[in-house]
């Protein structure tokens, strides 16, 4: 069934851009009859051309032209969700909201979407009449995409996670300002990098004193990222847990549809200098002793993108890691080992594009997953 006329919101911001680049190269627009592109700031001029040339972007805050629309994507962020979904639906609007933002995900209403992990779920909310459909949190999703078969066969008792995520995750702008600091760090060093007879002790001062001093860019991040790591992500909850490491639970137990019985999950989150691959290494109790072999193969086989990395050195430096995986769909999750502390334990780490399965490749296939009903 084609779609008829959907609304895109946000889509020249990051997500909103991979989210379009992906949607061409799978030819998604020959779903929707008739896409009208949305801007909060660039009312009339051109939009973006998806096949039938471009056409004049409509004000995003027009809520007579939003109501035409039979479906939603937005990817333009949590106040504009805000003020404009609830401004729909007290009008009567009844169309499908689909949205990147975290806003709505745990409302009781909506449904977040990562379909090879909970299409089930997904299926039940549309025949329930549920219209709002939200991405999930970018790290929690990679989490589920690589623990998919673990997950889904019960075998899980609980998760302690430390999370290694990118600068993306942060926009565009504070991707730009990382590599500002580089260039900073660098200009500063590179006197002493070209003298031979330097002393290492006087390169490494001069480095944390760039990183330190005022002359480092950091409006964007706030801090040093260059050199440095973060070891706090999104707001204090003032529990002694960031927002970052609430959702890694609730919106994991949410997508699995285990609010009634859910499994514990712990996180600490650490922003460090990746470009947009998030990784993310695990401990984990399994609710029984299955042998590594078994678990390796029930990890391996859970969905299309997920895959194995033998626990060796090369190909853990080679395959596991955010140069290898960045620009791509695939979940590598490797070095699966058992613990010391029994059978049960084991460990593991993944890397996965925050920007696909994180952010715009769950929307562009919840689209589908309409156009198919
Ligand atoms: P973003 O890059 O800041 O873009 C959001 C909007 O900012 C754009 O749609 C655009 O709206 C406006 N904008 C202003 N100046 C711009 C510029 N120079 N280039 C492009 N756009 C500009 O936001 P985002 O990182 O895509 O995040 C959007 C939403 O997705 C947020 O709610 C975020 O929490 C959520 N999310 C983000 C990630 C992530 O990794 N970044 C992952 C999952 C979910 P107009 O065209 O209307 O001006």
């Amino acid at each position: 069934m084609k779609l008829n006329r959907v609304g895109f919101v946000g889509w020249r911001g990051m997500v909103g851009s991979v989210l379009l680049q992906r949607m061409m190269e799978e030819n998604d627009f020959s779903l929707i009859t008739d896409p009208v592109f949305f801007t909060t700031s660039q009312t009339g001029q051109d939009g973006p051309d998806v096949g039938n040339g471009k056409k004049a972007l409509v004000d995003a805050n027009d809520i007579t032209t939003l109501k035409n629309m039979d479906a939603i994507v937005t990817c333009q962020g949590g106040d504009y969700t805000s003020n404009i979904h609830t401004e729909l639906r007290n009008q009567g609007w009844n169309g499908y909201w689909i949205d990147a933002a975290s806003t709505l995900r745990m409302a009781p209403e909506a449904t977040i979407i990562l379909d090879p992990v909970n299409q089930p779920v997904i299926e039940q909310a549309l025949a329930d009449g549920k219209k709002d459909f939200i991405g999930g949190n970018c790290t929690v999703s990679l989490m589920m995409m690589a623990l998919d078969g673990l997950l889904n066969a019960n075998l899980v008792e609980w998760i302690s996670v430390m999370t290694y995520q990118a600068i993306s995750g942060g926009g565009a702008r504070q991707m730009e300002e990382l590599i500002t600091q580089m260039g900073q760090v660098y200009a500063r060093s590179k006197p002493l990098l070209e003298d031979k007879n330097a002393s290492i002790l006087d390169l490494d001062k001069v480095v944390i004193d760039t990183m330190r001093s005022d002359q480092l860019s950091t409006s964007q991040i706030g801090y040093p990222l260059v050199g440095n790591l973060l070891p706090w992500i999104d707001k204090d909850l003032d529990s002694g847990t960031s927002r970052e490491e609430w959702k890694g639970s609730a919106e994991t137990n949410k997508i699995l549809a285990r609010d009634d019985r859910p499994i514990p999950i712990e996180s600490t989150c650490i922003r460090v200098g990746a470009m947009r691959c998030h990784s993310q290494a695990f401990t984990i109790k399994l609710t029984k002793d299955v042998p590594l072999g078994e678990i390796e193969s029930i990890l391996d086989s859970a969905n299309d993108w997920v895959s194995v990395i033998p626990n060796q050195r090369e190909a853990s430096l080679n395959q596991l890691t955010p140069a290898h995986v960045t620009g791509t769909l695939d979940i590598p999750i490797g070095r699966v080992r058992k613990l010391h502390m029994g059978g049960e334990y084991m460990s593991a780490f993944t890397v996965g594009d925050q920007l696909l399965w994180g952010a715009a490749e769950p929307l562009r296939r919840m689209l589908r997953i309409l156009s198919q009903h």
